[in-house]
């Protein structure tokens, strides 16, 4: 099956014929193929949005919401098929793909109180028979470029408010992912958006350019590894556009000797190992603080040896496997880093067989003790199931260790005393933190923050980041006639 574009409420075959296979990561089996699309596809749809989007603002914003009331229900209606479609071609477990469409769906919904939350603000009489006010407006056309790893729900944490607000848009998968997006497309066709209002186009890194260099494109957002994130931000504000870039993660958890071990270890080996750890919100190292060392050294190695990993839609399976075979390699290569610098490998996940799934890319959850403070491996994004364990001797020392990384996305502490959570909260360096949380993803009512080189520009997704960046403000002046406003 080839991957189609959506231009103009029409699906279009690429141009080009070079493609990437699209994998089930379990199987090895090609689903489908992504064309890689050139700049000619993204001008086809930036010209779409650009003529729908004078009739689209112009639609109130009442009218608007109700296409997203009608796709919210179309979302919810085909939710299991969603999950299957996502566990197939990305690898995540069925439970989890379904839970990343939960998040898609409330962004939705949050979406829909874009008449209340596009407002403006007035003043009256600022001088006599003067008033002024800031009204929103939309930007004009808008684009997502997507990561492998949230085939649904990343597009969601932008398109639905940036449409609601007035904007018209372009959805970019990843190539690695199409197919999801794909599928949400078809709802979006039922939904009956006006023609151009919505728009995909697969492809890689020709079609990121086309979106970065265009014209009539004013603002983008963009998810996925620091490097490419730093080029997004770069390049897109070269171009004169608004942009924020999310990128990589390297995500620690503090144990403290007064932590409830057992959730602390159930809730770390969730975040650790969730999603193959390819997740951006994934604890990747574990600092322990004094006595806490022991005990959760060892809980955690038989949390991280007893998880069931195989194909994600079988059942009392916990984890799936990496996205690809560059990958697995990858993580397996850092591994073997890993023990080099000096680590520990009381858990291996190396050489995985999964009886079955002979042709997938599984590495099975890997545990990394004594990992050396400043080694490579400490600071570098593994992006799979790899947990390294560190310890310190103070809450002081592992705050430190915490805010020395290039990242910023989430830090967690796991306590039960007050002072100390307090204390992490104020001084952790990471736009997200969790307390007794291993991933503290925000509702869509909160923005999805990061810090640091986890994030790049100043507005982010979700919740009133995403309608300030998707509108832009003007303040209006007024004087009225002397009539008008004397007092009678
Ligand atoms: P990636 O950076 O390889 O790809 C992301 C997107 O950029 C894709 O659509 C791809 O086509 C495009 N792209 C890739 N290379 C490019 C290049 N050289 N020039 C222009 N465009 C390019 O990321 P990925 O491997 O798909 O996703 C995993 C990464 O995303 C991890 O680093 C993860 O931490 C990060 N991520 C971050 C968040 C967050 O909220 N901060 C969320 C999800 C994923």
């Amino acid at each position: 099956m080839d991957m189609m574009n959506y231009i103009n409420g029409e699906w279009v075959k690429s141009h080009t014929n070079e493609t990437l296979d699209v994998i089930n990561p379990a199987t090895g089996q090609v689903l489908a193929k992504t064309p890689l699309g050139s700049k000619a596809e993204v001008d086809a749809a930036a010209k779409a949005a650009s003529e729908a989007f004078p009739g689209w603002r112009r639609t109130p914003v009442q009218e608007r919401v109700q296409y997203l009331f009608k796709l919210r229900d179309l979302l919810k209606a085909n939710h299991d098929e969603i999950g299957r479609l996502i566990t197939n071609e990305c690898g995540k477990t069925f439970e989890e793909a379904k839970g990343e469409m939960v998040r898609a769906i409330e962004n939705v919904e949050v979406a829909c109180g874009m008449p209340m939350m596009m407002k403006g603000e007035l003043v009256e009489d600022i001088a006599a028979g003067i008033d002024e006010l800031m009204i929103r407006q939309p930007v004009g056309v808008c684009a997502t470029i997507a990561p492998f790893n949230f085939p649904g729900m990343i597009a969601f944490w932008f398109l639905p408010y940036a449409i609601a607000a007035g904007n018209t848009y372009i959805v970019k998968p990843s190539e690695k992912v199409p197919m999801t997006m794909q599928f949400i497309f078809k709802l979006i066709e039922q939904v009956g958006f006006p023609k151009g209002v919505v728009n995909l186009v697969n492809g890689a890194k020709e079609v990121v350019d086309g979106i970065l260099e265009h014209p009539a494109i004013r603002a983008i957002t963009f998810v996925g590894s620091t490097n490419v994130a730093k080029y997004i931000y770069a390049t897109a504000a070269a171009h004169g556009k608004r942009v924020q870039a999310q990128g990589g993660a390297k995500n620690p958890v503090i144990v403290l000797p007064d932590a409830d071990m057992e959730m602390a270890t159930k809730i770390v080996a969730d975040s650790a190992f969730g999603c193959a750890g390819q997740r951006c919100l994934a604890v990747s190292f574990a600092v322990t603080v004094a006595d806490a060392r022991n005990t959760f050294t060892e809980m955690i190695c038989d949390a991280a040896s007893s998880r069931v990993v195989g194909y994600g839609l079988d059942s009392g399976v916990q984890m799936g496997p990496l996205i690809n075979a560059a990958s697995k390699a990858r993580v397996e290569q850092l591994i073997g880093l890993g023990i080099q610098e000096g680590a520990a490998i009381p858990v291996d996940g190396r050489d995985a067989r999964i009886r079955g799934y002979e042709g997938g890319y599984f590495v099975k959850p890997t545990i990394l003790a004594d990992v050396p403070r400043g080694s490579e491996i400490a600071r570098t994004e593994i992006f799979g199931p790899v947990l390294s364990l560190m310890h310190v001797n103070t809450v002081d020392e592992a705050i430190d260790l915490v805010n020395g990384g290039q990242y910023g996305n989430q830090a967690s502490l796991f306590t039960s005393s007050g002072s100390a959570a307090r204390k992490f909260r104020y001084e952790a360096e990471a736009g997200n933190i969790g307390i007794n949380i291993g991933v503290a993803a925000p509702m869509a009512f909160f923005p999805f923050s990061g810090w640091k080189d986890s994030f790049f520009g100043d507005m982010h997704g979700q919740s009133m980041d995403a309608v300030e960046f998707f509108t832009q403000k003007k303040v209006v002046v007024e004087r009225w006639p002397k009539e008008w406003s004397r007092k009678f």
